[in-house]
Parts: C-alpha cells; structure tokens; sequence
C-alpha cells in the first residue's frame, strides 16, 4: 500500500486511535504519525508500547505539518480540542474525527477551524468496550463501516479520506450527520442505554447479584455486562449530544416493551412468537450482510 497521508495527527490515544496507529503501520498508508493526550501518563504509556513515530507533550506540536489530523477524543471535548489546535493547523490539512455522534461535533468544531482546512467528519463503527492506549489493535476496522457525514467538505479531501478509511480494512459511505445520528440512536446508542439498565437492574437486585449473577451469568446477561463495561465518559456524552434521537428511539422502544409486557400477561403466545419470527429475520439479515460478533464489534465489545 502507498503512502496515503505523509503526516498524520492524532489528538487523544485512546481505543480508536491506537487501532488508528497500528492499522496504519500495518496498511503503509501514513508517513509519519504524531499523537497527542492531554495526561502524561498516557503519553508516556503510548511511548513505552511504539504507538507513533512521535508522542508530542503538545496538541499544536504535534498538529504542526500534519496533512491529516483526526480529533479521538470524547464527543464532549471535540469542541474544546479544535479550538486549541485551530491556530497550529497547516493549510489544506484535513481535519477529521471518530466521534459517535455526528451533528453536535459538527456544530462544536466547526466554528472554530481556520477556512483553510477541510473538515470531513467520519464514524467507524467498530470498537470494544476497553479503552486506552495500550487496547487498540490493527484489525478492529477490518470489514466494519465506517461512515463519513462531509456536508459541504471538498470532494478531493473526502474522497482521501476515504481511501484511508479503505486502506484500514473498513467499509465507506457517506451519509447526513442528522440520518447518522438517528440510525446510531437505534443500533448502538438505545442498545448501550438498555444494557446500561439491565445491568443496573440486576445489581439493584442484590440478592441475586451476589452470587448467582456471576456464576450462573447466561448468555444474554453475559453480553449486557460486557456492553456496560464500556467508557463512561465516552457513553455519557454520547447521549448528551444525541439526546433527541435516542429519546425518540427510547420511546418507540418503551411502547413496544410494554405491548410484549401485555402479551405475557395475557398469555398471548402468538404475538410473541410472530414479534421473535420477526426480529430474528433482523438478526439473519446482519449475519449474511457479514456484519455478525465473529467481527470485533458488538458482539465482542459493542461500543461504536
Ligand atoms: P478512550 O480509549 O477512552 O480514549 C480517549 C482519549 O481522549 C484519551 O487519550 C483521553 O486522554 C482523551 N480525553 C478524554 N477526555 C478528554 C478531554 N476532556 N479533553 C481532551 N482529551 C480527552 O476513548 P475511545 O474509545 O478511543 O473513543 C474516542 C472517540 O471515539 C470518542 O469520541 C468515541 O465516541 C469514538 N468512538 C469510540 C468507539 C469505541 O468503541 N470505543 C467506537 C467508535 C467511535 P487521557 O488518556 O490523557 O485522559
């Protein structure tokens, strides 16, 4: 694989930016690699493990010269992070991101990027439930999609952009930030929430949760307790900026729960049967599309 970018910035070293390095050691595509955190424990546990040609103590250094920046950082501060790099930037750098939300980061970052960059926001939809620098691994986008929403981006920067997605094994389409964000809304965010609860249920329930939670954990609880493991920070800010989406998603799911509520009661065999007909049809759907847990993605973290 050629070089695609000759310098590449990443600002925050976390889960998605560490499979970012080693998926771009491994494809070729990056000439040199800079990366920034704002702790200098991670910054130093980036340096120990080889992360990037460069661990920087600075944003602005290491945004300095660099063709593509991308923002990994949680959606809340994607704000704060344009506003500090905004001055360093090389002009007719691309400047991109991995949040899971596409509007509000639009909205936070944007008003602070210099005309001369172009920003192409982008979405890969893959992730475990660790995080950190030292929890990345090259392959985590191979196959997944990853989702650019460029609005009125230059065409050349995007198309880029998309073959670097490409480059790292990923899946591109582009896509409207407000259609992202509600499909996002019903396929991981009100599904990370649901989880989030169950689990909570489930502790709340002290008697059980004891011992018999942990021992006799089934499948379905199993899969719960690995989803609600993932980053608070990343999932609270995840649903502070697509708060109407996922409650909209919420309601829907709440009326449906409480028809299968109804149906138990009643003793409504068929409802239930015909409502499980159809949604493992969903679930078939997802395994031919080739999108099923064997890859590194919901199944096997779930955050996205
Ligand atoms: P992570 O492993 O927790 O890493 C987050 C990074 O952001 C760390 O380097 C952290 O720095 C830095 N950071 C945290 N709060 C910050 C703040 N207020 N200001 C500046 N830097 C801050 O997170 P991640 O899983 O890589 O997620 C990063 C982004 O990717 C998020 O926007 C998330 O929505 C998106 N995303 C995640 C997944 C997933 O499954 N994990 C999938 C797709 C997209 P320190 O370590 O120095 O604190």
């Amino acid at each position: 694989m050629s070089v695609i970018y000759d310098r590449v910035a990443l600002i925050g070293l976390g889960h998605i930016a560490s499979s970012m390095c080693w998926g771009m050691k491994a494809a070729g595509v990056a000439g040199e690699v800079t990366g920034y955190a704002r702790s200098s424990d991670t910054r130093n546990a980036a340096r120990e493990i080889g992360l990037c040609d460069r661990v920087c103590d600075s944003a602005a250094a290491a945004v300095e010269g660099a063709d593509l920046v991308v923002l990994c950082v949680p959606v809340g501060a994607m704000g704060a992070v344009a506003k500090e790099i905004a001055p360093h930037l090389k002009s007719g750098a691309t400047v991109s991101d991995v949040g899971s939300v596409k509007r509000a980061v639009i909205d936070a970052v944007a008003p602070h990027l210099p005309e001369a960059v172009h920003f192409v926001p982008a979405h890969p939809l893959a992730g475990t439930e660790q995080s950190g620098p030292t929890s990345g691994f090259a392959e985590l986008f191979h196959n997944r999609w990853c989702l650019l929403t460029p609005e009125a981006a230059d065409r050349t920067a995007t198309a880029k952009l998309r073959q670097f997605w490409e480059a790292l094994g990923s899946n591109v389409d582009e896509m409207d930030a407000d259609h992202h964000d509600l499909v996002l809304a019903v396929t991981s965010h009100a599904p990370h929430l649901i989880a989030y609860t169950m689990v909570g249920v489930a502790d709340d329930l002290q008697r059980v949760t004891e011992n018999e939670v942990i021992q006799f954990s089934a499948t379905g609880f199993r899969d719960f307790t690995r989803i609600a493991a993932s980053d608070p920070t990343m999932w609270r800010d995840v649903f502070l900026n697509n708060k109407d989406a996922t409650l909209e998603i919420l309601g829907r799911f709440t009326e449906e729960l409480f028809a299968l509520q109804r149906a138990i009661r009643q003793g409504d065999g068929d409802h239930l049967h015909d409502y499980f007909t159809r949604t493992r049809a969903i679930r078939r759907g997802i395994v031919e599309a080739g999108q099923d847990t064997a890859a590194p993605n919901f199944g096997r973290g779930g955050p996205e």
